[in-house]
């Protein structure tokens, strides 16, 4: 099976910034942000998108939304608030099929989304 592009980046294969990472997750800087602050979660674990996660993983969900809280308070974003999308398949807009959650703020985020 040939790297996700979040594999490449985790690997270091591509360039990106790194704002956290351990064991089993890591953030990035989005390179095309959509908000002021806008950080991309990703656990290690390359599943394709939510709607393929297992059971199995639900200590490494818990520990990727555990962490984008913690990313997105470090970010300065705890008492402005902040917005996580998971963009899951073609109509929810997933363009990278390696699960992420982005973290959005800096600016007040409109609801519905587009
Ligand atoms: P999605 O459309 O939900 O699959 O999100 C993929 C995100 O990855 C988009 O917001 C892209 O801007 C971002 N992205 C794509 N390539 C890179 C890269 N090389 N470094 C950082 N972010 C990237």
């Amino acid at each position: 099976m040939s790297k996700t592009l979040f594999e490449k980046i985790a690997a270091r294969e591509i360039p990106a910034t790194i704002v956290y990472e351990d064991d089993l997750v890591f953030a990035l800087r989005d390179i095309n942000p959509e908000a002021p602050k806008h950080v991309l979660l990703i656990p290690k674990k390359p599943i394709p998108r939510l709607a393929e996660a297992k059971a199995e993983d639900q200590k490494l969900l818990g520990h990727l939304l555990l962490k984008a809280a913690e990313v997105a308070e470090k970010s300065g974003l705890k008492e402005s608030g902040y917005r996580l999308v998971i963009n899951n398949g073609e109509d929810g807009g997933e363009t990278v099929p390696h699960l992420h959650v982005h973290v959005l703020g800096g600016r007040h985020m409109a609801w519905p989304p587009g």
